[in-house]
């Protein structure tokens, strides 16, 4: 026995994701990589804006320097923490100093720094299905349990009724994906301001704060003229992670941050905490080449007009395939209804057209199937005539 339990049964949990995983890599060798459509994995494949491309030439001179990749303090270096607070300042239409933003190892570390930070054992954080399926790992990495809340369908809108009836007096945080992954639903500035008004209410019934914390890794990329309204304004109790895996395609190079609301009450507690638990789940700091980048890079995008032009034409393959959908209002992912909500029927005719696409149980939404265009424009074209005909099999 190699592995705990707890392990073992992750591994059964989430072996659709290397069973997809598989299958692409025998398709792609069976077929030729340019013969199978894969829309499995939310791998954004744009290159690094110009700002940060740049930067590796000076990064070359500065590395010579004793301790230039050295140790750092365990929230970021200061200069960079600067310059993010004055981006959030505007970003988030608040005030934010430079002690309320530390650096993490991307989104992800940052929300495991700070479930680490705030949870008890058996603490509930609640999430809005369809959720991105990694935060049940990081509840359970720190003692939590992760509850479910579905949104409505077809829009994917906020169930409040079903929230009010999810929180109790275990529930310590309600985190709210927007962009989400996978819906591409924007949250509204009234359904934020209508969680904050129960969120006061509750924290006052149970006697202590239930924290709203946003996960906004694709606040970037909105279509359409949407706006993705800040949660800091509404509710004190409040916290911001993001990352820049997607805004400036460094998703492997790991930096992201932690911002707490500059108006919750005894924030330094917090903030003192995220430093020592970022540091003690054994990240100590974000990547310090990122963290240069960053601050070269900070303000730069990816080109998004090629995720506009890409979400049009899928959106219009999906369409004249027949699959009913929402489009959605930011990030670049599509979540259809798999024919008559058979998930597992669609992905197996899918898959009989080389199209790899991720069923809705995935994120806790079955009957539905995500498909990612973080792929080239062609493939994307070249899928029409596969989809169409893996929804037709299915209907006949
Ligand atoms: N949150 C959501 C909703 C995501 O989709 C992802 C990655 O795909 C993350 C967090 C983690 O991103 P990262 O840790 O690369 O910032």
């Amino acid at each position: 026995m190699l592995l705990n339990t707890q392990v073992k049964t992750y591994l059964q949990r989430s072996s659709w994701i290397r069973k997809m995983f598989e299958k692409g890599a025998e398709l792609k060798k069976e077929f030729g990589a340019d013969k199978v459509f894969d829309f499995s994995l939310g791998n954004p494949d744009l290159p690094p804006p110009s700002s940060i491309i740049n930067e590796f030439v000076k990064l070359k001179e500065l590395s010579s320097k004793p301790l230039a990749l050295g140790y750092m303090p365990n929230a970021g270096l200061p200069q960079l923490r600067e310059k993010l607070a004055l981006f959030l300042s505007k970003e988030q239409g608040v005030s934010i100093s430079r002690e309320e933003v530390i650096i993490t190892c991307g989104a992800a570390g940052g929300i495991n720094a700070l479930f680490r930070a705030i949870l008890e054992p058996k603490d509930e954080v609640v999430a809005f299905a369809p959720f991105f399926v990694e935060y049940g790992f990081y509840a359970e990495n720190h003692n939590g349990i992760l509850k479910v809340v579905k949104t409505k369908e077809p829009d994917f809108s906020l169930d409040l009724g079903a929230l009010d009836q999810a929180i109790g007096e275990k529930t310590r945080a309600i985190i709210l994906n927007s962009p989400n992954n996978p819906s591409g639903q924007v949250y509204s500035e009234q359904e934020i301001k209508e969680i904050a008004d129960l969120l006061r209410k509750k924290s006052q019934k149970f006697g202590k704060p239930i924290f709203l914390v946003a996960d906004e890794p694709y606040r970037f990329l909105v279509y359409d003229g949407v706006e993705v309204p800040s949660i800091l304004k509404f509710y004190e109790f409040s916290v911001v992670v993001s990352s820049f895996s997607k805004s400036l395609g460094l998703a492997g190079e790991r930096v992201g941050y932690v911002l707490v609301n500059p108006d919750m009450p005894n924030k330094q507690e917090l903030l003192a905490g995220l430093v020592l638990t970022n540091r003690i789940l054994g990240f100590v700091n974000a990547p310090i080449i990122g963290q240069y980048l960053l601050l070269a890079g900070l303000g730069s995008l990816v080109d998004i007009s090629v995720y506009q032009k890409r979400r049009q034409l899928m959106g219009q393959i999906l369409e004249q395939a027949g699959l009913e959908f929402t489009w959605p209002k930011g990030g670049f992912y599509f979540f259809p209804k798999a024919p008559n909500k058979q998930e597992d029927d669609f992905i197996t005719a899918l898959l009989k057209e080389n199209v790899l696409a991720v069923p809705g149980k995935g994120f806790g939404f079955p009957g539905y199937v995500r498909f990612a265009f973080c792929v080239p424009e062609e493939t994307i074209k070249r899928s029409a005539e596969a989809i169409g005909k893996a929804v037709q099999n299915i209907l006949e």
